[in-house]
């Protein structure tokens, strides 16, 4: 039924809903599901997921405020009554997008070989919110991609956009999981959609066999998948500030951005029935995926910020993208990558000089040796200085 405020007629809840789809849909989102505003129901989940020390070095995940808003987004936005989840679909349409690059390459995450889509996607649901507010109803509202304190894939689950796969990911039914999430929150009742129930990975666990490192522990009492973000690729080369475990490092191969391992195995995402992305701001760009790693090696500051201008990228800043960089090329094992690492022992940070080091000790040839040697004579920084030690430990030269 219609609403009337201060002699204004406002649509009712199931025409403004009706309205706000179609919109999003015009506006260029793949999907659209609409939930009630509800307490979370895996805010224990979460809770214990912090608590467990899952969350590694992520400290913003774990503040209080920030886990008690997650758990309740009124808390967010006070008089949230209804959450918008929009999906949009990022899977690359060229082949070449989906070659897998040899080791003297980087590989970059897909959603981190297009432009930023914070930016782009914030801005549409910007526009949504604000359409809403000047064509429909007044409305209070926020809006969040991947950056605020709402749980997007439970609103989105709630919202019957897809279920939880033992993956982490939120997988939709004949779509898969290769899309961005956003929320808008709105303190208006709206038409809700049906919860999604089914849980279609049955008995699968490709994700979890998959999994280079072990990060995923399958799903807890509850059902919730369960991931050690401690020790999942997409964690250690974007979100950890620090070293890579030694351990990690011969794990991550040529991925320098990101992992898409446990989506490629995923038979909800078969290319043959995936849909592609037709909107070019989703298109991958030049001189990231595929990328030489040698050439990369040798970015200064300059260079980094023009390459990844507008990239998801920037957010390992050089040092880490470096550090990732380096683990790579120690992978790769070529000795063409030694004057390139060689020239890196001298670099200002040491976080990409101790990888350096590392990547020199695995390439072992007396080239790279030497330049560990002559180092060591100089490096003043004490982790540096032992991964010197260990790199030339593990070569039999003391
Ligand atoms: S992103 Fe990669 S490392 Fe992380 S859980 Fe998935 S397969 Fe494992
Ligand atoms: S690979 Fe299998 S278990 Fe993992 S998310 Fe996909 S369907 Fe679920």
């Amino acid at each position: 039924m219609p609403g009337v405020t201060g002699g204004m007629v406002f649509p009712s809840t199931a025409a403004l809903s009706k309205s706000i789809r179609a919109r999003a849909s015009e506006i260029g989102f793949d999907a659209v599901g609409i939930a009630p505003v509800e307490p979370s129901a895996h805010a224990e989940v979460y809770r214990h997921w912090i608590d467990s020390g899952h969350a590694g070095e992520m400290a913003y995940l774990a503040r209080e405020d920030a886990v008690a808003k997650r758990g309740d987004p009124q808390l967010v936005v006070p008089g949230a009554r209804s959450a918008v989840v929009l999906a949009k679909n990022y899977y690359p349409q060229s082949e070449e997008a989906h070659a897998q690059p040899d080791p003297s390459q980087g590989m970059f995450a897909r959603y981190a070989r297009n432009e930023d889509y914070h930016e782009i996607l914030k801005a549409r649901l910007v526009a949504l919110q604000e359409w809403i507010n000047a064509e429909l109803v007044p409305i209070q509202g926020r809006a969040y991609v991947d950056t605020g304190p709402v749980l997007e894939r439970e609103l989105a689950l709630r919202a019957g956009l897809g279920w939880f796969g033992k993956n982490t990911m939120l997988i939709q039914p004949q779509r898969g999981s290769y899309y961005f999430l956003g929320v808008i929150l709105l303190d208006v009742e709206l038409e809700y959609d049906a919860g999604f129930e089914r849980d279609h990975c049955g008995s699968c666990t490709r994700c979890l066999d998959g999994c280079p490192t072990g990060a995923l522990l399958g799903r807890d009492a509850a059902g919730a998948p369960v991931m050690d973000a401690r020790r999942c690729i997409s964690y250690l080369t974007i979100e950890a500030r620090g070293p890579i475990s030694r351990a990690l490092r011969p794990l991550i191969s040529n991925r320098i951005y990101g992992c898409d391992i446990c989506q490629e195995v995923c038979p909800h995402n078969n290319p043959r029935f995936v849909q592609i992305t037709t909107e070019e701001a989703f298109w991958p760009r030049q001189g990231v995926h595929g990328a030489k790693l040698v050439e990369l090696m040798g970015m200064d500051q300059g260079e980094f910020s023009r390459r990844f201008k507008n990239s998801p990228v920037k957010r390992a800043k050089r040092r880490g993208l470096l550090r990732n960089v380096a683990v790579a090329l120690g992978n790769w094992g070529s000795p063409e990558a030694v004057p390139v690492l060689s020239a890196s022992l001298s670099d200002h940070e040491p976080l990409i000089r101790g990888h350096a080091a590392w990547a020199l000790g695995r390439i072992g040839t007396p080239e790279a040796l030497q330049a560990l040697r002559s180092r060591r004579l100089v490096e003043e920084d004490t982790w540096v200085r032992q991964e010197i030690e260990l790199a030339l430990g593990a070569a039999g030269v003391t």
